[in-house]
């Protein structure tokens, strides 16, 4: 059972607001970096994602990857990574039992290396799609092979079919779920477009509030609930354009079926209450 789920964002980037919603604005936003604390009274502390850590600027010094670098202008102040947050919150770095990789682009897996005593969740279709990539190739695919740590495939805990299971009724159009401990507090759903293989989760707590951590399936809350999809521009950093509007579609339809679930995106600044507008 998850006793509490709690949403940070460790740094953030700067972009146009068209850059990400067709029709949005050309004054620059903030894109926070979300991670989320769940804390299971049976399996300890869970992470979905780890933002940014200060490893991005020095894995992002050299060509081909200050390209990087420059495209998501980065903004990350002292003392504000996950491992840090976390423990002015009061929980060691060593305590996190599991991190959950939603895809592995640099602000999703920033703070692996912080995490040593982690296992790793992930669907090895994002792994694989990655883990043979160098140079201009990595690049594209938003890649910083620094940032895994060395041990990363002994620690690699990937989805297997033992923990299919039928999400129709809390989730559907999305049909199929992986029970991560078998107990149904955190199932793990394929959204596939932003990047290959990338993972969400659907996340119950004791008091049934249901989240739905849906990492770039849609860039901003109103992308879901219009069905706004992202500038055209924007494709150039997607993998499956395809796939893509038809996860953000899926979550529209959720969303609409089932306005009381959560779903949170990683890049919004909604869950926050922070104004997104940088002067
Ligand atoms: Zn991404």
């Amino acid at each position: 059972m998850i006793n509490k789920v709690q949403i940070f964002y460790a740094g953030y980037c700067i972009h146009p607001e068209c850059m990400v919603i067709k029709h949005g604005q050309f004054r620059k936003a903030k894109f926070p970096a979300l991670f989320a604390l769940l804390e299971h009274d049976k399996y300890g502390s869970i992470l979905f994602d780890t933002g940014y850590t200060k490893r991005f600027f020095s894995e992002t010094e050299r060509f081909p990857f200050n390209i990087y670098s420059k495209l998501t202008p980065v903004v990350l102040e002292d003392g504000i990574s996950a491992k840090e947050i976390l423990e002015s919150e009061g929980i060691h770095a060593s305590s996190i039992n599991y991190v959950i990789i939603s895809h592995f682009h640099a602000d999703h897996i920033g703070g692996l290396k912080d995490f040593k005593s982690a296992q790793f969740v992930f669907n090895s279709d994002s792994y694989d799609a990655v883990k043979d990539k160098r140079g201009i190739s990595a690049l594209r695919s938003g890649f910083l092979r620094g940032l895994l740590p060395e041990n990363f495939e002994e620690r690699a805990m990937p989805l297997t079919d033992t923990m299919k299971m039928d999400i129709s009724e809390a989730a559907a159009p999305f049909e199929t779920g992986y029970d991560l401990f078998g107990d149904k507090s955190i199932i793990l759903v394929k959204l596939p477009g932003h990047a290959i293989g990338q993972i969400g989760a659907l996340v119950t707590d004791r008091d049934h509030h249901e989240y739905f951590f849906v990492a770039d399936a849609a860039w901003r809350s109103d992308a879901y609930r219009q069905f706004r999809p992202p500038n055209p521009i924007a494709y150039m950093i997607i993998d499956q354009r395809k796939e893509y509007i038809e996860t953000l579609g899926k979550l529209n339809k959720l969303y609409l079926r089932r306005p009381e679930l959560q779903i949170i995106p990683s890049h919004c600044m909604e869950a926050f209450g922070e104004k997104i507008w940088i002067t």
